[in-house]
């Protein structure tokens, strides 16, 4: 633990990389030189590796979301009767934040079931993976101790991961849905003021409202809340990330890196 070796240098307390390389080139100490060059890969290393870390976890989350809704389908197969293809299919349209209206009237067995068990069926697999989701804010710590070598530095860190990002969208998620008259309430999208069409699909929030899966993605990019009744929606994930460094004598860096991911927050 040489953190003194930093603390005797203002520069430490900048943040900017614009202030680090404007020190580098502005001082003679080769010392100091070597010290802001470290500091900059620092950052850029936490940087690359919350990154990284992050995409990992959307896209896991993705997948675990795609089994859940083929599982789903698999256990009330013998109710269904779906060919293993279209339940394959129906998992990822479900999953993708396109329409893809064009493709579900692709599956042939899905067009079989009554547009009732195609509801049932869609809004049952969605309702399940929900329900799923952690209750509480959950702690990961799978990356303990890697070590890797970034620009010629060598460095060990350790990451640990607080989400509460699925615990929200659990209580407070958006599900795309067959339109079926009795189901919804009105039989118009109150953003564009279309009326629905039969089996296409929309979305429909927590609070029972739907609209065009389109419209309402337009809608979310500027607003956090439901157009008909302003209760809150869920939409991207946000994530914030800190970390400690210290020097070892053998010149590698020890990091730990924390990292929160979370709904965006209201801003009212
Ligand atoms: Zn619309
Ligand atoms: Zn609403």
């Amino acid at each position: 633990m040489s953190n003194s070796k930093y603390n005797k240098y203002p520069y430490k307390y900048f943040e900017t990389n614009h202030t680090f390389q404007y020190l580098f080139w502005s001082t003679e100490n080769l010392n100091i030189k070597m010290e802001i060059a470290i500091m900059l890969n620092v950052k850029s290393f936490v940087k690359a590796t919350v990154k990284e870390r992050v995409r990992i976890f959307k896209e896991n989350e993705l997948s675990k979301q795609q089994a859940a809704y083929k599982d789903f389908m698999i256990k009330s197969n013998e109710k269904y009767n779906l060919s293993s293809d279209d339940i394959e299919c129906l998992a990822n349209i479900l999953t993708s934040d396109e329409d893809h209206f064009d493709d579900l009237k692709r599956l042939e067995t899905l067009q079989t079931l009554t547009i009732g068990e195609k509801y049932d069926l869609i809004e049952n697999a969605q309702k399940l993976y929900y329900d799923n989701l952690p209750k509480y804010i959950s702690w990961e710590n799978e990356k303990t101790n890697f070590n890797c070598i970034y620009n010629d530095i060598n460095f060990i860190c350790s990451l640990k991961h607080n989400d509460t990002y699925f615990s929200l969208l659990r209580l407070n998620h958006t599900y795309k849905l067959p339109y079926l008259k009795e189901k919804f309430i009105g039989g118009e999208c109150q953003i564009c003021l279309e009326k629905f069409l039969e089996m296409s699909f929309v979305s429909k929030l927590r609070c029972k409202h739907s609209f065009h899966q389109k419209c309402l993605k337009i809608w979310l990019l500027e607003k956090e809340s439901c157009p008909s009744c302003r209760s809150r929606v869920i939409k991207n994930m946000r994530f914030e990330s800190f970390y400690n460094e210290s020097i070892k004598d053998d010149g590698i860096v020890e990091l730990s890196i924390i990292l929160y991911t979370e709904a965006t927050r209201l801003k009212c």
